[in-house]
């Protein structure tokens, strides 16, 4: 539970625990919705906008001060009053950061057909971020082959999937994360031609340089502020940036100033902000991508595991230093 909207930095003692008696049926009178026993939460950049008094995040308000912390996990259905669902089911989806949730926004719930697959994935690479590492490089980015593409928080739960589907696309990707760990597997095991900690570079535009001499076709934006800037003045003419995210300044309660916006006039890029949201109706051609991928091995994925509903506020303010060494998930119970 927030006890509180935050402003500055987000710490574990924002959150706290709680406990209510609730019966284990949907209640009479409420047909359509569903009771889950939460099995896998998801830790998303995008919460920390939620737990602002003023909204500067992705949408509207999900939960208010007093109540549990909505958000993106794996459940099992144990009762249902909606047609689409039927106890036992597995689910992912809007949910709460609860041992079981009742769901009445069931329509972004989507039932998991495809077991054989680890279930953990339901949060990240088949869920919302892989959708997002998904639709943001072919629906925004337009990508070609042997474009010269630059990833920022590139080993997160997105990050590292853009990263891949680049590769498979025959681009040359370089990625920037905050560790010479994160790097290291950038390069070896999620295979990006060159990766660089950011943090132990001084200057952003020197450093890019040195890693794309042409320039940049297409930059997965995920961080926004000083590394957006440095990424502008690396453009190419016709260039793409997918404006995803802007973790950088969540923290900030004024974000800071972006300086050379004029390149996108120069050198023609189109930045584009996008919602996955908006995509998710591409989510059943998505499956018919990435599943195959996984079983190829074409496709490798990265996961920080806690265990246990008490370890939720640490995963959700270790995001915001990095601490996070891939997809946060939370194990709620496993079965
Ligand atoms: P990650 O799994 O990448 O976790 C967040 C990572 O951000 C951290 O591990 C850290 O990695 C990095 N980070 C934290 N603080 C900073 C900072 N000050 N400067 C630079 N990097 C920082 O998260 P996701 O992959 O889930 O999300 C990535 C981005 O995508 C976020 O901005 C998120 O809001 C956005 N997003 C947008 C969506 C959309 O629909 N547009 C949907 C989903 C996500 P490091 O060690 O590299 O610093």
């Amino acid at each position: 539970v927030l006890r509180d909207y935050v402003s500055g930095y987000l710490k574990e003692s924002d959150m706290c625990m709680a406990t209510a008696t609730i019966t284990l049926k949907v209640p009479e009178g409420n047909s359509k919705a569903v009771l889950v026993k939460n099995l896998y939460l998801s830790c998303d950049p995008y919460i920390r906008g939620h737990t602002k008094s003023i909204q500067g995040g992705y949408a509207d308000e999900y939960f208010k001060p007093g109540s549990p912390i909505v958000g993106y996990g794996v459940a099992k259905v144990l009762d249902s009053g909606h047609p689409d669902f039927k106890k036992d089911d597995l689910v992912w989806g809007f949910t709460g950061w609860e041992e079981y949730s009742l769901i009445t926004a069931t329509e972004s719930l989507f039932k998991i057909h495809h077991t054989d697959v680890p279930l953990s994935y339901y949060t990240g690479l088949l869920s919302m971020p892989g959708m997002t590492a998904y639709t943001g490089f072919y629906e925004v980015c337009a990508p070609k082959k042997e474009e010269y593409v630059f990833v920022s928080s590139a080993f997160g739960a997105v990050g590292q999937l853009v990263g891949q589907l680049a590769k498979l696309l025959g681009c040359y990707v370089v990625g920037s994360a905050g560790s010479k760990e994160k790097v290291d597997l950038l390069k070896t095991k999620i295979g990006f031609d060159e990766a660089f900690n950011y943090k132990e570079e001084k200057d952003y535009d020197a450093c890019l340089k040195r890693y794309f001499p042409e320039g940049i076709d297409i930059y997965f934006d995920s961080v926004g502020g000083k590394m957006l800037d440095a990424a502008l003045l690396n453009m190419r003419l016709d260039g793409r940036i997918a404006a995803c995210g802007m973790i950088s300044q969540y923290e900030f309660d004024q974000p800071e100033g972006v300086h050379n916006l004029f390149n996108i006039i120069t050198k023609r890029v189109r930045v584009e902000g996008f919602m996955v949201f908006d995509y998710y109706h591409l989510y059943p051609k998505f499956l018919d991508t990435m599943i195959p991928y996984i079983k190829e091995g074409k496709i490798v994925y990265e996961e920080d595991i806690t265990e246990g509903l008490e370890s939720l506020p640490s995963a959700l303010v270790r995001l915001f230093s990095g601490k996070n060494a891939g997809k946060a998930v939370v194990v709620v119970a496993r079965e």
